[in-house]
């Protein structure tokens, strides 16, 4: 695999980062991944736009510009021969002698690479997702997509020794988000439901498209949060990511959503989602 860091483009293996890396040290960095459908990026206006707004939130500067980084997407993913999965990239604070203050002038490391993933013909996507429920402990910035993700993998971790594929946060009695995606319920009255916008989820660029998409198509669009009980008597569940697109949810915490299937709603948006990504990917 050919990644690039730092302006090169260069064998995984020939590929460097510093040991004092304030993203290896301290987590100082964020991340973005876009998906890829026949070579061409899915909302990649969106991504960029999510990458600044993390950038700003840690006054972390921006080493490429929004053309630049468009180039650099699209020469990695011709480089690589990538027909469908997703573009990683990472940017960090960089270098600088150990210290929680950040350096007066900062050189950021910025790294991308390509990711092979079946994402359209996802095996989940016709059988549905397990989840359970653990407690939310991640910190309380969650909007900003940093590198901090060891709980959300610990969450990974305890779902698979329970049996399940992904675990649903819980803080305060509701949930919040998966560990790697934007959860949803469908009401028995067909009211899509999810959590609205603030610091305690990430603003998810499939959950942008996906509500607008639903709201378009004349579908009821409540943002509130949900309990774990809601999810478990409601109609359908589901959720969203830029690598899962829409999958269903099919049993949460051992309880089986409706008889066990994925739902209709939830098929449909995959359905439209899937089509409006395919055609407006550059
Ligand atoms: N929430 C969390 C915690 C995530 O890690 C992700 C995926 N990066 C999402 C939601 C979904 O965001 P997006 O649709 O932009 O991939």
């Amino acid at each position: 695999r050919i990644v690039y860091v730092n302006g090169e483009y260069l064998p995984e293996e020939d590929a460097k980062i510093s040991v004092f890396d304030r993203g290896f040290l301290f987590a100082d960095g964020v991340y973005e991944v876009t998906s890829v459908l026949n070579g061409k990026l899915v909302d990649f206006d969106g991504h960029a736009k999510r990458l600044q707004r993390s950038l700003d939130e840690l006054d972390m500067p921006n080493p490429v510009t929004f053309e630049e980084l468009l180039e650099i997407n699209r020469e990695l993913i011709a480089r690589n021969g990538l027909e469908e999965g997703g573009v990683y990239l990472q940017i960090t604070r960089g270098a600088a002698d150990r210290d929680f203050a950040y350096p007066a002038n900062p050189k950021p490391t910025i790294v991308l690479f390509t990711l092979v993933m079946n994402i359209s013909g996802s095996p989940k996507a016709e059988t549905g997702l397990k989840v359970i429920s653990i407690e939310d402990q991640r910190w309380g910035r969650r909007d900003i997509k940093t590198v901090q993700l060891l709980y959300p993998s610990m969450g990974k971790m305890m779902a698979k020794a329970a049996g399940a594929d992904d675990a649903w946060m819980v803080e305060e009695g509701v949930v919040t988000e998966g560990t790697s995606n934007n959860a949803y319920i469908v009401t028995r009255d067909g009211k899509i439901v999810t959590r609205q916008l603030s610091n305690a989820i990430l603003h998810g660029i499939t959950r942008a498209a996906v509500l607008r998409m639903a709201e378009e198509a004349q579908m009821v669009v409540e943002e509130r949060p949900f309990t774990i009980e809601e999810a478990q008597n409601a109609a359908e569940a589901f959720i969203t990511s830029a690598t899962t697109f829409v999958t269903p949810v099919v049993e949460i915490d051992g309880a089986t959503l409706g008889d066990g299937a994925p739902g209709p709603i939830a098929k449909r948006l995959r359905e439209i989602y899937m089509d409006e990504a395919r055609a407006k990917a550059i």
